[in-house]
């Protein structure tokens, strides 16, 4: 049985991470943003990216299934915020969607965690990465860690609030290759809300693991906190360009490198 580590290096700081986590370790389960991937690279080029193309995007395929079902859901969410007196932009009935456009990019200018609004985001970066303009950006410690964990036979899932098909095209058009063979599976907010304890409860059973089987690492502690709280053992990534986070009791690594296993 293998069982997960932790060493801590000269370089730790304040609350170092000095305690093995305890239970045996069958999955690994990954956020994205902040996590594996810089803030930056979401918040200045997939969401600039997302909001300029929507228009278009719109335009060209509006009349594709999965499109028009991500703008129906869209419109029911616009009608909700209004209902809520969050004041999004009235909709009209305009032939080229601008006012729908312009609630996608309220949205996205509000970092909602809209399922809808990410399908939709999903299948515009698709265009964007099939066609080489974009390509996304992993912390340089991410690929050796993927491998070493391949390696140990590790599973190694994703838990973003990104759509399957965001993260499946991010992982798959790394500056550093291709990353999805060292996933088995994706989650996204279809699984529930990442500050939801019963979505990590249900992660787990997917994975067919008992929650204290599952690592969860993540940049945010609120996330760190509901996985905690459905069992899960937690791990509070920090990186560069992330958001401070209220003080916890999570362990934190700096770099994958430092989750290692005893064998
Ligand atoms: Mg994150």
């Amino acid at each position: 049985m293998h069982g997960i580590c932790l060493f801590s290096t000269p370089f730790y700081r304040g609350s170092v991470v000095t305690s093995a986590l305890s239970a045996p370790v069958r999955a690994i389960l990954l956020d994205i943003e902040g996590t594996t991937t810089p803030l930056d690279f979401v918040y200045q080029v997939l969401f600039p990216y997302a909001r300029s193309h929507a228009q278009e995007f719109v335009v060209r395929h509006g009349a594709s299934p999965d499109v028009r079902e991500d703008l129906n859901a869209l419109r029911e969410e616009n009608l909700e915020d209004a209902r809520r007196g969050l004041a999004p932009p009235a909709l009209q009935n305009d032939e080229a969607a601008e006012s729908l456009v312009a609630y996608v990019q309220w949205l996205i200018d509000h970092d909602r965690k809209s399922t809808p609004l990410k399908s939709l985001e999903g299948k515009i970066w698709e265009e964007g990465y099939k066609s080489g303009e974009l390509r996304s950006q992993v912390f340089e410690d991410v690929p050796p860690a993927l491998e070493r964990w391949r390696e140990l036979q590790q599973t190694v899932s994703i838990f973003s609030s990104g759509s399957v098909l965001a993260q499946k095209l991010l992982f798959g058009h790394s500056t550093a290759g291709d990353l999805t063979p060292y996933l088995s599976s994706y989650f996204d907010t279809t699984a529930g809300s990442k500050i939801d304890p019963g979505s990590y409860e249900r992660i787990a059973s997917a994975l067919q693991s008992s929650t204290p089987e599952v690592v969860f690492i993540s940049d945010m502690t609120s996330e760190l906190d509901a996985a905690k709280a459905a069992g899960l053992q937690t791990l509070l990534c920090l990186r560069p360009g992330n958001r401070p986070q209220p003080v916890s009791n999570h362990p934190w690594i700096r770099s994958f490198a430092e989750v290692c296993w005893e064998t």
